[in-house]
């Protein structure tokens, strides 16, 4: 496209409220085959409110005293949710000690001198630990598109929280318009399998990768440009700040991490997904008026 060109489309751009950080990116986004979509925080609003707490070894309260404890120290949504839910109840918390958070899988700390470990049943898995206690629960909680995670001190899990995060308004009718416009959508999570599936399937998605590590992200980023396709990657997480460097375009979602804005092309200032639509409108007009 012409300077003009770009410039006109990089200010209507920025009029909706959509950042076109360079001239390659609005001249190649017309093109997207595949888009990948991240989801807590890019489809979902990454806003957990906790709806179930069960732990077949302590009370509730004990219960959660020790899960909020060590929440505490943790920036994770999930985790700012469940102590906000803790406090609210009026439970006091402990000091948590030796806290590391391990990248979307889940966090290890020390409360009151017991190690314990969170996250999801990835973890547990890799923990070896046993969840069937859990199974039912989580498989009820799963249909309704809950997120759990799972709490274990050193011998066994103690209990569940499960999590509703609600989708944001404009995703289902986003997810719809880009189909109609022949391009594949794809939900990419580091959540449980069934409750990826649940939504993925509410939304008709394409395709659905779940537990997923942040390099795994990528690497499904990657082997989708390898299969020849012109993959856009929308996410807000520091965990997707890789996925978006490595796509064809990468898209931030505005209320994201700095991470995620600095490593993407385009910025979605609403952090609406039907900007994403806009954005690849805008692209397809400013290719159109030069030719
Ligand atoms: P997403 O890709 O959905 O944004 P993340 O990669 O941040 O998710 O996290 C993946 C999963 O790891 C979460 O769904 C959760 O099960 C687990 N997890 C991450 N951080 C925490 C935490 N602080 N406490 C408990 N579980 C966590
Ligand atoms: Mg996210």
């Amino acid at each position: 496209a012409t300077p003009v060109a770009i410039m006109v489309g990089t200010g209507k751009g920025a009029k909706l409220g959509i950042l076109f950080k360079s001239a390659e990116a609005l001249e190649n986004l017309h093109n997207t085959d595949v888009v990948l979509l991240d989801k807590t925080g890019t489809i979902t609003s990454g806003e957990f409110n906790v709806r179930e707490v069960i732990s077949k070894k302590y009370s509730e309260e004990e219960f959660l005293k020790i899960a909020a404890s060590m929440e505490r120290g943790s920036e994770h949504p999930l985790a700012k949710s469940i102590v906000k839910y803790a406090q609210d109840k009026g439970i006091e918390l402990e000091e948590a000690k030796n806290f590391t958070a391990l990248a979307g899988l889940g966090v290890i700390a020390e409360v009151n001198g017991k190690s314990y470990l969170t996250g999801n049943l990835k973890l547990m898995t890799d923990e070896e630990f046993d969840t069937s206690e859990y199974e039912e629960y989580i498989d009820e909680f799963s249909e309704k598109a809950y997120t759990s995670i799972y709490f274990a001190d050193e011998d066994s899990v103690i209990g569940i929280i499960s999590l509703s995060d609600t989708l944001k308004e404009n995703s289902q009718e986003a997810i719809e318009e880009l189909k109609s416009l022949g391009i594949k959508v794809a939900m990419v999570t580091g959540d449980n399998k069934k409750t990826a599936e649940t939504l993925g399937r509410q939304l008709g998605l394409d395709e659905i990768y779940s537990e997923v590590l942040p390099a795994q992200k990528e690497q499904i980023v990657r082997e989708h440009i390898e299969k020849g396709q012109k993959v856009c990657f929308v996410g807000d997480g520091i965990n997707d700040a890789p996925s978006l460097a490595r796509a064809d375009i990468g898209v931030a979602i505005g209320a994201g991490t700095d991470i995620a804005i600095e490593s993407a092309d385009v910025v979605l200032i609403k952090s609406s997904l039907l900007d994403l639509i806009n954005a690849i409108k805008l692209s397809n007009a400013t290719i159109k008026n030069i030719k």
